[in-house]
C-alpha cells in the first residue's frame, strides 16, 4: 500500500486496530464489516489537520457544515443493512466525503451515491479514486428524489435525517429490500430499518442517533 494510505503514528494500523476493538465492545459483530473498517484508511477523508483524530470513534467536520459520520454509526448501519444477506445494488443518500460509501462498496455489488453539495461530491470522488474503489456511481442531486435511473435497489442507506421517511425512497426498494435511515429533527432522532414486503413495509425502530439534517434542493 502507498505510505500515505498505510499511515504512521496516529494513523497507523495499530491505532486502527484500537478502533476495531472499541467497535466490537460496542456490539458490532459482523466480522466482514469490522475487517473492511480495519483496512480502510479514514484519515484520507478528513483534513490533514484532523489526521490524528481520524481513528477516534467520533464524527468530524468535513466543511460546508457537514460531518464524516462516527465509525460506530457507519459500522452499525452497514451491519443492519447487510443482516439479511448479500446486496447487489445499494443507494446511499448523503455521500459527504465518501467514507460510508468506501466501506459499503467493499461489501456489496455496486454503490449509487447521491450528494446535494457539489464540492463535497468532488471531494468524495477524489478520495474514493485514491482508494481505487470503482464500483461506485455518483449523482449531484437532492436525494429526496432518489435515483430513478437505477431504481429499484436491494438496499438504501440514508446518512442525513429527514423529518419523515421520503416516499420516493420507499418506492425505490425491491420486495425484500432493506433501508436504514435516521428520522427526526435537530432535537431527537431515531434510526429505523424498513423492509419492503409484498403487501407493504415492516419498520423496526432502533437506537437514538444524531445526524445532520436532510435538506432539499442542491448547491
Ligand atoms: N455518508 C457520509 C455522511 C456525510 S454527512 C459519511 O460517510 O461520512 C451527510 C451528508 O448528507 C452531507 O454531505 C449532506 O450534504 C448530505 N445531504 C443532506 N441532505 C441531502 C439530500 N436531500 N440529498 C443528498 N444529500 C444530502
Amino acid at each position: 500500500m502507498m505510505p500515505h494510505l498505510q499511515g504512521i503514528g496516529m494513523t497507523s494500523q495499530r491505532t486502527r486496530d484500537r478502533l476495531i476493538t472499541r467497535l466490537s465492545e460496542q456490539g458490532i459483530t459482523n466480522q466482514k464489516v469490522l475487517d473492511v473498517i480495519s483496512k480502510t484508511p479514514r484519515h484520507i477523508f478528513v483534513d490533514e489537520a484532523l489526521d490524528s483524530r481520524a481513528y477516534e470513534d467520533t464524527a468530524l467536520p468535513i466543511g460546508y457544515n457537514q460531518t464524516i459520520s462516527q465509525p460506530y454509526i457507519v459500522a452499525k448501519m452497514t451491519e443492519l443493512l447487510l443482516e439479511f444477506g448479500y446486496l447487489q445494488k445499494v443507494l446511499e443518500i448523503g455521500t459527504g466525503c465518501g467514507y460510508q460509501a468506501a466501506i459499503l462498496s467493499q461489501l456489496v455489488g455496486h454503490v449509487y451515491t447521491v450528494e446535494r453539495i457539489l464540492p463535497l461530491q468532488r471531494k468524495a470522488i477524489n478520495n474514493l479514486r485514491e482508494l481505487k474503489l470503482k464500483n461506485i456511481s455518483y449523482l449531484h442531486s437532492d436525494g429526496g428524489s432518489g435515483w430513478p435511473d437505477y431504481a429499484p435497489f436491494d438496499g438504501i442507506i440514508v446518512t442525513a435525517a429527514p423529518p419523515i421517511i421520503p416516499q420516493t425512497l420507499l418506492q425505490h426498494l425491491v420486495i425484500g429490500g432493506v433501508m436504514v435511515i435516521p428520522v427526526g429533527n435537530d432535537i431527537s432522532q431515531k434510526l429505523y430499518r424498513v423492509v419492503r414486503k409484498v403487501d407493504g413495509f415492516s419498520i423496526e425502530t432502533l437506537e437514538n442517533v444524531s445526524f445532520v439534517p436532510f435538506l432539499s434542493g442542491k448547491e
